[in-house]
């Protein structure tokens, strides 16, 4: 996993929430949706009224949809440059808990988010205080 590469992206995103849990997608990756075009925007899957919607939003989540919103924030993920290989996005509202997000998740530097050696007492292979 060490050839992925942190990546942080501020914008809007559709928090969806289904039976997995809650997924993020970019929303200009899913296109111009009516009724998810502002922050705060929400929809719910009961009643179905916005099934355009929820149709154009199934290709891109894991899980069953139950409700959206549009939110704004910075999104976490390790992506491998030139693959399609990456992990699922988690949003966040400030770059800082993003990187700490990153941290935490994937054993990186709080400082450089270069990946720390865990068994060698985390150190960061640019030499960075933890
Ligand atoms: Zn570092």
């Amino acid at each position: 996993m060490s050839f992925m590469q942190p990546e942080i992206a501020h914008g809007k995103w559709i928090a969806a929430e289904t039976t997995v849990g809650t997924e993020y997608i970019p929303q200009d990756v899913v296109g111009k949706l009516e009724a998810l075009a502002n922050v705060g925007d929400e929809i719910n899957t009961d009643p179905p009224e916005h099934g355009d919607t929820i149709a154009k939003l199934r290709p891109y989540l894991e899980g069953d949809l139950q409700s959206a919103e549009v939110v704004e924030g910075f999104g976490a993920r390790l992506s491998a440059p030139g693959y399609m290989d990456c992990t699922d996005w988690t949003v966040l509202v400030s770059r800082e808990e993003a990187v700490e997000h990153l941290a935490d998740t994937y054993d990186r530097c709080r400082t450089c988010l270069a990946e720390v050696n865990v068994a060698d007492d985390w150190q960061c292979p640019k030499g960075c205080e933890q």
